[in-house]
C-alpha cells in the first residue's frame, strides 16, 4: 500500500519505537490514526514484555489503571505494528542501526532511575528507591532479586507525590488484600513476614503543595486498620495558600479531606503520619544499616510568581526508622548514542523533535514522548496528548525524506546477530500463561519475573 504524498507516489514510512510502554503505545496509536499516512511501526522494548510502566510501576491494587491495557492491544492489532521484545538498544541493536533501517525513530523509553536525596547516610542499608521496592513488587525481572528488610517497625518515605502513597499503600495494606492481585509472589511473602506499622510520610513544603491526588491521599486513609494522623499546625494556612486552595481544585480537595481526618475510633493496628514542611538532613545508621533520619523543620519562603520552596529553620528532630524509602520522582537515564540532557534527565529536544544537547542542533529523523521527553510527570492518560503533539511534528517533517528506496528490514539484522526477539504472539502466549497460572492460584495474573523462564516458556510453547 502506498501513500500518495504530492504526485509521488511513495512507500510507507517505516518508524522505530524504542520502549513500549504507554508514550510508545500513544505515538504509535497516533500515527495509525493519521488519515492517509501508510506507515510501519516496529516497537522494541528491552524487556520480553511490552506496556512498561503499566506492567511494572502501576501498584497492584490499582488494576482498574490497567484495564489502558485493552488499547494498546488494539494499536498492536494493526496489521502494520510488530513487537520486538527483548531487543536492547545499544546491546542488540544501535541507534545508527535504527537510522539505516527506519525514516523515523521515536525514544519512549521513559525514566528508568530515582532522584537521591543528597544526604549523609544515604547509602545505608535500608535506604530504598522507591523505583526498586515498587519494580520489585511488581516482579520486573531486573529487580526480583533485591532484598527488603521489613523487620523494622517503622519505616519513613521522602516525597508526598503518588508514588509515595503507592508505597505507602503496599507497606500498610493487609498482605491479604493483595493475595488476588498481580503482585509478584516472593514480594507478597516477604511483605507477610513484614512487622512495619507505622509509617512517615515526609513533605518538604506544606499542605497545600502536596503533590498526591486527592484520591490516592484518601485511598491511604482508608485502608482498613490504618490510622492516619495529621498534624492540625499543618492545616493553618496562610493567605497565599487560601488562595491556591479556591483555584485549584486539587488542592483544595486535599486540605479538605487531611481536615476531616479524624482519629479513629476503632483500635487500629497501624499508623500513617503525615508530616510537612520537614526535609531530611541526615540518615543514621549502626553497622551499617539505617536506624533513623534526623530532618530539620522547614518554612515556606514564597517568591513574587506564586513559586514556593522550603528552607531550613534550624530546628531538627530523630525519626526513629529502620526503613527508609525515597519518592522523591523518577529521573531518566541515558540510552548509547541518543542525546541526552544530562541536568534535566531527559532526551534533549524542542517539542519532541530530538536535539544536540550542547549545539541546540535538530537530530534530523529523531524524536521523543512520555518521560523521556518532558521529565517524570503526569498520569497515564497524559502521554497520549504528549505523543500526539511529537507525532505531529514528524508528520510535519515526513515530506523531507526520501522515500524511493526501500530499507532492509531489521529482521534481517537481528537473524545476523543472533539476537532472539520475542514477538508480538509470543508475548500473548505469555500473557495467557501468566493469566492461567493466576487464575489456579486465585490472582488475577501470577507474573513470570526471571527472564530465562519467559523465554524458555515461549520456547516451549513455540508453534
Ligand atoms: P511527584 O509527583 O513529582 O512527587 C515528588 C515528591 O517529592 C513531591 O512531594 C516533591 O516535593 C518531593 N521532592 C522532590 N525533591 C525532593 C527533595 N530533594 N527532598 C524532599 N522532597 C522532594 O513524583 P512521583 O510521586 O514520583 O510521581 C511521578 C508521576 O507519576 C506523577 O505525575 C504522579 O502523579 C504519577 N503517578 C500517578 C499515580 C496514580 O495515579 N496512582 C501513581 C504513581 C505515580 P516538591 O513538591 O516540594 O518538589
Amino acid at each position: 500500500m502506498h501513500e500518495p504524498l504530492g504526485d509521488a507516489v511513495v512507500r510507507p514510512l517505516r518508524v522505530a519505537i524504542v520502549g513500549s510502554g504507554p508514550s510508545g503505545f500513544y505515538a504509535a496509536e497516533s500515527l495509525f490514526r493519521h488519515k492517509g499516512l501508510h506507515v510501519r511501526i516496529d516497537v522494541f522494548d528491552r524487556l520480553p514484555t511490552p506496556y512498561g510502566l503499566v506492567r511494572y510501576g502501576v501498584a497492584p491494587d490499582h488494576q482498574k489503571m490497567k484495564a489502558v491495557i485493552r488499547v494498546y492491544e488494539q494499536t498492536a492489532s494493526n496489521p502494520a505494528f510488530r513487537f520486538f521484545g527483548n531487543v536492547q538498544l545499544g546491546r542488540d541493536v544501535s541507534v545508527e542501526d535504527l537510522r539505516r533501517h527506519y525514516d523515523q525513530i521515536v525514544y519512549a523509553f521513559g525514566s528508568e532511575t530515582d532522584r537521591k536525596l543528597g544526604v549523609p547516610g544515604e547509602d545505608l542499608e535500608g535506604v530504598h528507591g522507591a523505583t526498586e521496592f515498587v519494580a520489585w513488587y511488581n516482579g520486573h525481572p531486573d529487580y526480583r532479586d533485591l532484598a527488603f528488610d521489613f523487620s523494622a517497625e517503622r519505616a519513613a518515605i521522602f516525597g508526598v507525590g503518588n508514588v509515595a502513597m503507592d508505597v505507602a499503600r503496599v507497606l500498610l495494606r493487609s498482605p491479604d488484600e493483595l493475595a488476588g492481585t498481580d503482585i509478584a509472589g516472593y514480594a507478597l511473602d516477604a511483605l507477610r513476614r513484614s512487622r512495619v506499622r507505622e509509617i512517615y510520610l515526609v513533605g518538604r513544603r506544606g499542605a497545600a503543595q502536596a503533590a498526591f491526588s486527592p484520591k490516592e491521599i484518601e485511598e491511604v486513609g482508608s485502608i482498613a486498620g490504618v490510622d492516619l494522623i495529621v498534624d492540625s499546625r499543618d492545616l493553618d494556612l496562610d493567605e497565599s495558600d487560601v488562595a491556591l486552595m479556591e483555584h485549584d481544585t486539587n488542592v483544595r480537595k486535599n486540605v479538605e479531606y487531611l481536615r476531616s481526618v479524624a482519629p479513629s475510633t476503632e483500635p487500629t493496628s497501624r499508623k500513617a503520619r503525615l508530616r510537612f514542611l520537614a526535609s531530611p538532613v541526615e540518615v543514621q545508621g549502626e553497622n551499617g544499616r539505617v536506624t533513623g533520619v534526623k530532618v530539620e523543620r522547614n518554612r515556606l519562603v514564597r517568591g513574587e510568581d506564586g513559586a514556593s520552596w522550603a528552607e531550613g529553620t534550624g530546628e531538627t528532630e530523630i525519626l526513629p526508622v529502620g526503613l527508609v524509602f525515597r519518592a522523591i520522582g523518577y529521573r531518566g537515564i541515558p540510552l548509547p548514542g541518543v542525546p541526552f540532557d544530562e541536568r534535566r534527565g531527559i532526551v534533549s529536544n524542542r517539542e519532541g523533535r530530538v536535539t544536540d544537547p550542547v549545539s541546540g542542533e535538530l537530530q534530523p529523523r529523531e524524536y521523543v514522548v512520555g518521560w523521556a521527553k518532558r521529565g517524570p510527570t503526569g498520569l497515564i492518560g497524559t502521554n497520549r496528548g504528549c505523543s500526539a503533539d511529537t507525532v505531529a511534528r514528524m508528520l510535519e517533517d515526513r515530506a523531507a525524506i526520501s522515500r524511493e528506496a526501500e530499507p532492509a528490514d531489521i529482521v534481517d539484522l537481528l537473524r545476523e546477530r543472533g539476537v532472539s526477539w520475542v514477538s508480538f504472539d509470543a508475548w500473548r502466549m505469555l500473557d495467557r500463561l501468566e493469566l492461567e497460572r493466576g487464575a489456579s492460584l486465585g490472582k488475577v495474573r501470577d507474573k513470570i519475573t526471571a527472564l530465562a523462564e519467559m523465554l524458555s516458556a515461549i520456547e516451549a510453547n513455540r508453534d
